[in-house]
């Protein structure tokens, strides 16, 4: 069976990391500012308590972000999320070197986009998943479209697909 003939299942069940883009994946997209110049981003509970039983079975997540903020960072600590990249330029670079850093390969991992600088990304991995309501790039790119769009829920759809396919 060649790699672009495996089922959904073959792809979910060899997957370790998974790699979230964070506005319209983790959030709905929207960006709200403060009179202080604070950023403001709206996370959805349920998205993180799936993040936590996904680090129960023992397996890894992480954050790509074109963008930085602290609100980000605060969502990452709390929901232990050990890898965290903002303000990634490039992130399929950013994307291999976490992979060579944890001595993981391209197979193993999950990433979830939304938009055209995920394209790249989303192309290099084991399992590609757009969400909803992504952009017509990424969702050609994705080989699973969730059916929550981001911010909605998308990950812990994600998660609960993983899971099912990975119980013994
Ligand atoms: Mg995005």
């Amino acid at each position: 069976m060649t790699a672009n003939r495996k089922s959904l299942a073959d792809r979910c069940r060899g997957i370790e990391l998974l790699v979230l883009d964070t506005d319209g994946v983790l959030t709905a997209g929207g960006i709200a500012y403060g009179d202080n110049g604070l950023e403001l981003k709206t996370f959805h509970v349920r998205d993180g308590s799936a993040i936590k039983s996904w680090h129960r079975g023992g397996k890894q997540s992480a954050i790509i972000s074109g963008r930085t903020s602290n609100a980000l960072e605060k969502r990452t600590r709390e929901l232990d999320i050990a890898h965290l990249v903002q303000g990634a330029d490039d992130k399929l670079r950013a994307y291999r070197q976490l992979l060579n850093r944890l001595g993981l390969r391209a197979d193993q991992a999950c990433v979830v986009g939304d938009d055209s600088a995920d394209v790249p990304v989303l192309c290099d991995c084991g399992l590609a998943i757009a969400v909803a309501d992504a952009c017509p790039e990424a969702l050609s790119a994705a080989h699973y479209i969730t059916r929550a769009g981001g911010g909605q829920g998308a990950v812990r759809e994600v998660i609960g697909l993983l899971l099912g396919c990975q119980r013994p």
